[in-house]
């Protein structure tokens, strides 16, 4: 039995990934979920599947939580600490790791110490500390596979080749919601249009980061990290249709590409069940339709959030904690009405332009750097 601790159990992808183990019960055992506040649903999935430990990261609930809502035998913990003790422990196999944020990166880095297989949904995690991470991961035999529907489609599409004759790597993008929009329309987002996305229905903040392809921007540093390449060698396309998810480019032109309809399902289960296939809940192709895919280049002056990412992706070093934690931070101010929804790649233009970088920080520098940041950001102003 695979026992696998679900970071984040209450989100999109950790109720997606409560859905594929419902279908995996003969080889996985689900021995702990996670919540920040969500504590009602939590004490549920506790219920549902007879999960023996559950953790609620929000200390300050202790003494609202009704214990007895949760499943009997079900230990109940607090905090963000138990979280890491969680990841760290013996007594689980596979991290699903499944927390929005830089909030989600001691859990992260805690499973990867500790030699376990990490399904990484927090790309975050990649974003501030990628290098550390895959050096961590290569002294500790911890196995890192992406949930990132991007980076699973690349990561099977490499299995079509050997890696050094790779030429890149093209990511694709929905384009989100405001794909043909003016600049114009664009100043007056609201964070309501921006809660609404084409194709991909997830949380909030990465509904909010795929509208200002700010998402796009995080995933080319993350495949950079996660697969070893030089910024140069990752290229990003508009693909409306969310059909493709990716695709390798190897040395004699052959483009390698993984399609499957827009379900998280499917790139969770792969990173279970790797490197074995098995039938998954998520929708199939229907190959019996007239249907087309269109491909399109990003409009970069519109989304200046892309060139971010590229340059953040060839500085490396301390650039990724720095974007990362703005970005977290100026889209709290544009849901809360301060700032505009173009606005925030500016912000964080001016945040990383002012931060002193330093090309190979320690984990406990990257932290420092990152509450600077978000101070930074609330301080900024037009
Ligand atoms: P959600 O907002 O839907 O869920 C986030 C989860 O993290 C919830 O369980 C939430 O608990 C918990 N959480 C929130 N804040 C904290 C905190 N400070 N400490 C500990 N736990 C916390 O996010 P998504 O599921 O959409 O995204 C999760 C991660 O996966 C993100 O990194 C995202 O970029 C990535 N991802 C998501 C995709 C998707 O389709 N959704 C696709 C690809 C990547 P509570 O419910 O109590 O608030
Ligand atoms: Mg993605």
């Amino acid at each position: 039995m695979n026992r696998i601790a679900v970071l984040g159990s209450t989100g999109s992808i950790g109720t997606s990934t409560l859905d594929v183990l419902a279908g995996q019960r003969d080889a996985m055992q689900l021995v702990a979920v996670t919540a920040h506040s969500r504590w009602q649903q939590l004490a549920e999935q506790t219920r549902q599947f007879d999960v023996p430990a559950a953790i609620v990261s929000d200390s300050s609930l202790v003494d609202s939580v009704d214990r007895s809502a949760f499943a009997t035998g079900c230990e109940v913990r607090f905090g963000a600490d138990a979280l890491v003790e969680l990841a760290a422990s013996d007594a689980v196999d596979t991290v699903v790791a499944a927390i929005v944020g830089a909030a989600g990166l001691r859990s992260s880095w805690a499973a990867v110490d500790t030699g376990k297989r990490v399904a990484l949904a927090n790309k975050e995690t990649m974003i501030v500390a990628g290098p550390q991470i895959v050096a961590r991961a290569a002294e500790t035999g911890a196995e890192l596979l992406p949930v990132d529907s991007e980076h699973s489609a690349i990561f099977q599409c490499l299995a079509a080749g050997r890696r050094e004759d790779v030429r890149r790597v093209i990511l694709t993008a929905s384009g989100g919601p405001f794909r043909g929009w003016s600049r114009q329309q664009l100043e007056a987002v609201t964070p309501d249009d921006a809660r609404k996305h084409p194709t991909w229905n997830m949380g909030e903040r990465i509904t909010i980061d795929s509208a200002t392809l700010m998402n796009k921007a995080l995933e080319v540093i993350e495949a950079k990290w996660l697969f070893g390449l030089e910024a140069d060698q990752i290229e990003v396309v508009v693909h409306p249709q969310s059909v493709v998810h990716s695709l390798v480019e190897f040395v004699d032109g052959s483009c390698v590409a993984q399609l499957s309809p827009p379900d998280m399902k499917l790139p969770i289960q792969y990173a279970l069940t790797w490197p074995e296939r098995r039938d998954c809940p998520s929708p199939k192709m229907d190959w019996s339709a007239n249907w087309s895919l269109d491909f399109e280049p990003p409009d970069r002056d519109l989304f200046p959030a892309l060139d971010l990412g590229f340059e953040v992706a060839d500085r490396g070093g301390t650039c990724g904690a720095v974007l990362n934690a703005s970005k977290e931070a100026a889209v709290d101010r544009f849901l809360a009405g301060e700032v505009r929804f173009t606005d925030i790649p500016q912000i964080c233009r001016a945040v990383l332009d002012a931060h002193h970088f330093d090309p190979a920080p320690s984990l406990s520098e990257l932290l420092q750097l990152d509450a600077w940041a978000r101070r930074e950001t609330i301080k900024w102003t037009r």
